[in-house]
């Protein structure tokens, strides 16, 4: 074991501070990373504050987790000591399911291994990334390549592949309309990455408040969804509607906003249960879908894709102390786009 630092939650709703904890010895198969950044994802405040309840503390939160590789274990063939890796939402997966084996470990039949918050087959509870190192299974880490900055890269992890998955799987590309509800961490992340794949994207955001930068993020339209005319203006528009808010949305009238055979994926959700009217769905025959992040071949597919096409992550880079405000801010929706931690800060 090697006790390393980090930022933990030491109960729920407690605010998060300096502690030290263990990590495993490196396995046969395992690598260690020195962390150099760490993404803040909107779920790790719900989770450190015990919004979903069942919280393991204390919580050292981070599933967006960009850093170097500093040791191998003997059995270890993927990755040598410099290798620049990224770890994502999770860290181990029973690997011989029918998702497993299709690289789909993010629907593993018995569940992925959470990168925190998680219990490890060891029985131990996992760890995350507001740390300064992480041990991890070869399989469980993907490369990061040379032409994207590890701080940019770093909300990749969770935020550039919870928008790429849906995208690639309902077919983004040139010739389709596709709308981003939200430009947050996630909906800024499927603006420029949905632009990349050709498609013509439109931001149906609350208010017009953030309209030049998702233009500039590669939108070619913007909509308030504050204003009723919108969806007047915009009926029958769209071949994909990418929701990543996680207010109750008025299903019908999203709905009501696609082709024929449109697809409206939800990526963010609310808390509470929601009742729609399933005519909205039989009229076109119409999807009303979910995804969730996507396996680590996908992972690894859309890093080289990010970095094939130059961009990462939108970021306000902190140090480890300025977290706890920087959850606040991000519940206020006041960050441009994503948080990452400095771990060299911890
Ligand atoms: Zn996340
Ligand atoms: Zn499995």
């Amino acid at each position: 074991m090697t006790t390393v630092a980090a930022y933990a939650a030491p109960a729920a709703k407690a605010p998060l501070e300096r502690t030290t904890i263990e990590r495993r010895p490196v396995g046969e198969f395992d690598i260690l990373i020195d962390i150099k950044f760490a993404g803040i994802c909107h779920s790790d405040i719900h989770q450190a504050r015990d919004g979903w309840g069942e919280g393991i503390f204390p919580m050292v939160p981070g599933h967006e987790i960009a850093g170097v590789v500093s040791e191998v274990g003997p059995g270890v063939t993927k990755y040598a000591v410099g290798d620049r890796v990224g770890v994502g939402c999770f860290v181990d997966s029973c690997r011989e399911c029918e998702y497993c084996e299709q690289g789909l470990e993010q629907y593993c039949a018995k569940g992925m291994t959470a990168t925190y918050n998680a219990l490890d087959k060891d029985g131990e509870p996992t760890y995350g990334g507001y740390s300064t190192h992480l041990v991890v299974d070869e399989n469980y880490a993907v490369r990061i390549p040379e032409g994207l900055a590890l701080d940019v890269a770093a909300p990749l992890l969770c935020a550039g592949i919870t928008l790429y998955s849906p995208l690639r799987h309902w077919n983004a590309g040139p010739g389709k309309k596709v709308a981003i509800v939200g430009l947050g961490g996630l909906g800024h992340m499927g603006v420029k990455i949905a632009a990349a794949l050709g498609a013509e994207v439109t931001v149906l955001s609350q208010s017009l408040s953030k309209q030049d930068d998702g233009l500039k993020f590669g939108a070619d339209h913007y909509y308030a969804t504050g204003d009723p005319k919108t969806f007047q203006e915009l009926a029958g528009t769209f071949d994909l509607i990418v929701s990543t808010v996680s207010a109750p949305l008025d299903f019908g009238a999203y709905l009501s906003l696609l082709k024929t055979d449109g697809a409206l994926v939800n990526v963010g959700a609310p808390e509470e249960p929601v009742s729609m009217n399933l005519f909205s769905l039989i009229g076109g025959r119409k999807t009303l879908a979910g995804s969730a992040i996507g396996g680590i071949p996908e992972t690894q597919e859309m890093l080289d894709f990010c970095a094939e096409h130059g961009f990462g992550a939108e970021i306000e880079l902190i140090r480890a102390e300025q977290v706890n405000e920087a959850y606040e801010r991000v519940l206020a929706s006041d960050v441009r786009y994503r948080f990452v931690i400095d771990t060299a800060t911890i």
